[in-house]
């Protein structure tokens, strides 16, 4: 079945759950950390999060956001992409393996629809008799705004 991107007030409120069971502390500042990283659909790297919050938030520091997704990192609780040339970018309101459109040009990375991609990766199991545990899958290209420039 595909999954779909969940409401972020219930998103926001399952990474709460989350950290608390594990014995986390929910401070103010954590928490505005994770209501970005719930609602945004841009995938934004810890710097971009740092600064969207800094007007709100002057006391906040970038070790506070570090700290907050290595939190949400250790709980299954945000997917984390690795770039060699960028930063790393967090998806928090899809924490696991989904396909992934990067633009070249301005950095922009969106969520494709799923499509057939579960039937596809079911298929590959079926084909291959290999279990998949995870997977990482990223097409390159120009964004509808970069095209027009
Ligand atoms: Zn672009
Ligand atoms: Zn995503």
């Amino acid at each position: 079945m595909d999954k779909v991107r969940i409401l972020p007030e219930i998103r926001l409120k399952q990474m709460v759950e989350k950290l608390k069971k594990n014995g986390f502390r929910i401070t103010p500042q954590r928490y505005a950390v994770l209501k970005v990283l719930a609602q945004s659909e841009n995938h934004p790297s810890a710097e971009r999060i740092y600064e969207q919050l800094l007007t709100d938030y002057p006391t906040m520091s970038q070790a506070t956001v570090y700290k907050t997704i290595s939190l949400l990192k250790k709980t299954g609780e945000v997917l984390e992409l690795e770039f060699s040339e960028m930063s790393n970018r967090y998806d928090g309101n899809k924490p696991y393996p989904h396909p992934h459109m990067i633009c070249t040009k301005c950095g922009t990375i969106s969520d494709p629809p799923m499509l057939d991609f579960e039937k596809l990766k079911n298929k590959m199991m079926e084909k291959t008799g290999f279990t998949i545990s995870s997977h990482r899958l990223d097409f390159y290209g120009y964004c509808p705004d970069c095209q027009k420039k």
